[in-house]
């Protein structure tokens, strides 16, 4: 029986395969247990797939499934989780950026009996700025927006014991994966590790502005409809100032004879009410785009090839840990 899987999501990444895949190892080593190491290959144009090929070929506990194309970090930890049969997953990124070692902390709690462990950031060193403090006021106003508490500053760095990995396999069936909220949302008994997040062991991070605003939304959109509710609270004040101020300018002309002046500052006022209108279809197209793409029901990803994949009973979680 494998113990542990550890998923690790790839995206062109060649110069930290080999040390990302050497730290992992040694780490995995000290638990004394069985375990798998799964790389996704998330369609990489560079040499990602040869380097891991070549570790699969000498070491049979690293395996690899590699997509038909680029279909994003959350499908391919999707994959990692779909495919991996430890009765501990976990998932960590390739730069090396959440240090290895901490799997031990988070397997240690998992043993005391918890079912999610989370990686939880103290410091980002190495990033900008404008990283930081997105991620910080992000992290808040996804929580004050949802009902399902999404823990702050954990990212994809976490441990989850197999229950949790089926229910995601097979009962969560949502196309729009926002893995860390669905986590949370399954329940059971949670809890984090804290350590300080490193800089990139090389490359540059695969997570541009346009993707990281995609998540963003895709986090907030996959776990509230409070946006579409406060378009309607917006709209509703807005109406009422509107009205308001329209019975004043018809008594202002009818009681007190003063011609209404000012074409500036009503172009200005139509303009400016446009904009909102505009912002609140947007927000309202944001949902609707995303209820497209489950409807439509395509598969999140497409398996090109894959080696060392292996099999097991994955359905009996009740073990002794
Ligand atoms: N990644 C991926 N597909 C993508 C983008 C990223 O599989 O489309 C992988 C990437 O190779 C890395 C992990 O996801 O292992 C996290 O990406 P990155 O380190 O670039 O993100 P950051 O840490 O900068 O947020
Ligand atoms: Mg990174």
């Amino acid at each position: 029986m494998i113990k542990y899987s550890v998923i690790v999501p790839i995206y062109n990444e060649e110069e930290v395969i080999e040390t990302c895949y050497e730290k992992l190892k040694e780490v995995m080593e000290k638990t004394e247990e069985n375990y798998e190491i799964i790389f996704i290959n998330d369609g990489s144009i560079d040499k990602s797939v040869e380097i891991i090929t070549n570790i699969c070929e000498r070491d049979e506990t690293v395996a690899l499934i590699s997509f038909s194309r680029n279909f994003g970090h959350q499908n391919a930890l999707t994959a990692g989780m779909e495919h991996a049969i430890g009765m501990a997953v976990i998932a960590i990124d390739s730069d090396l950026q959440d240090p290895p070692h901490i799997i031990l902390d988070m397997i240690k709690k998992w043993k005391e009996g918890y079912h999610v462990v989370y990686g939880k950031r103290q410091k980002r060193r190495g990033e900008s700025f404008f990283k930081k403090i997105s991620a910080y006021l992000y992290y808040r106003i996804l929580r004050a927006l949802t009902t399902v508490e999404i823990p702050v500053d954990v990212a994809d760095f976490r441990l989850i014991d197999r229950r949790i990995c089926n229910i995601l396999n097979n009962q969560i069936s949502e196309k729009n994966r926002y893995i860390r909220g669905l986590v949370a949302f399954c329940g059971f008994k949670q809890t984090f590790v804290e350590y300080e997040r490193d800089e990139r062991l090389a490359g540059e991070t695969k997570y541009p502005l346009k993707k990281m605003i995609k998540f963003a939304v895709d986090g907030i959109t996959g776990f509230s409809y409070k946006p579409l509710k406060i378009a309607t609270k917006i709209g509703f004040f807005i109406s009422l100032f509107s009205f308001t101020y329209l019975c004043y300018v018809i008594y202002e002309a009818l009681f007190l004879q003063r011609p209404v002046v000012g074409w500036a500052s009503t172009i200005s006022i139509i303009l400016f009410f446009q904009g909102i209108v505009l912002i609140v279809l947007g927000i309202i197209g944001e949902y609707i785009g995303r209820i497209f793409e489950e409807i439509k029901g395509r598969p999140i990803y497409l398996i090109e090839k894959s080696i060392n994949i292996k099999s097991g009973d994955v359905t009996k979680y009740e073990f002794d840990k």
